[in-house]
């Protein structure tokens, strides 16, 4: 029997002594990859009830089931940090899924704009993606990743008191400073946004453009420093 570091998101509420089902990939998983037994121990996760131990119950074709033993982690609050990002090609926008789960945002939003390639994303795949992400990077939930948007209507429905941060290459935007959440940060396309897309964005009170620096970046690039730079700002980090 050996208690290992696999970790698992399970959909499952986690109490003592329950008995959880794992899905028929998970299962495979556990079996074939890891060559888990019954006894192995490994850790899982729900999002909303911590993390807890489990002890392999059974692993079989039926079914294969984990036994909850105890807390490990208290569920702790995601920093409330969002992701906006102007649709990219399927593999770059994969990996800045990948990447904004691992900084530890708490929402995910596509955003279609003037110039975004491509206007529609499988959810279900940039979701076990995400799953992948926060079960390796030791996190306690999944950000929520919603469908794309058009950027209008992004920003007539922003929420009131959520700062947004717009990153703008153009050079007049003053180096990125960020306050601590909520807030938000929206990167633009590889061809950037719009001037007509900036001023119109530039106009909402909750908004404010920003740089990340003298040079142009690619736009999951700017994802991924922007991200590190507002989390960093989180003193609940
Ligand atoms: N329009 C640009 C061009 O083709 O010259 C470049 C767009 S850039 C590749 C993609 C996105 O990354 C931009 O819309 C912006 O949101 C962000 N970005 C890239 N470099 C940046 C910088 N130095 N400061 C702030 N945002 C940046």
């Amino acid at each position: 029997m050996s208690d290992t570091s696999i970790r698992l998101f399970v959909e499952a509420p986690l109490r003592a002594g329950f008995l959880v089902p794992v899905s028929e990939g998970q299962a495979h998983y556990l079996a074939k990859v890891m060559r888990l037994q019954a006894g192995d121990t490994l850790h899982v996760f729900n999002g909303v009830d911590g993390e807890w131990r489990a002890q392999v119950e059974a692993v079989g074709k039926k079914e294969t089931t984990l036994q909850l033993q105890h807390v490990t982690r208290p569920q702790a609050p995601d920093p409330d940090c969002w992701l906006c990002f102007a649709l990219l090609k399927r593999q770059k926008t994969d990996m800045v899924v990948e990447k904004a789960t691992e900084l530890g945002v708490s929402v995910i939003q596509p955003v279609i704009t003037a110039r975004t390639q491509g206007d529609h994303v499988n959810l279900e795949r940039l979701r076990a993606i995400a799953i992948e992400a926060a079960e390796q990077c030791e996190r306690l939930a999944v950000p929520e990743i919603f469908a794309p948007v058009k950027l209008a209507q992004l920003i007539a429905a922003w929420p009131k008191g959520r700062a947004l941060y717009v990153a703008d290459e153009r050079r007049t935007a003053k180096l990125a400073r960020f306050t601590a959440a909520p807030a938000a940060l929206l990167v633009g396309p590889e061809g950037g946004f719009t001037e007509a897309e900036l001023e119109g964005i530039g106009a909402h009170p909750l908004v404010t453009r920003v740089s990340l620096g003298a040079r142009i970046l690619r736009a999951e690039t700017a994802a991924i420093a922007g991200l590190a730079l507002l989390l960093a700002a989180d003193p609940e980090e």
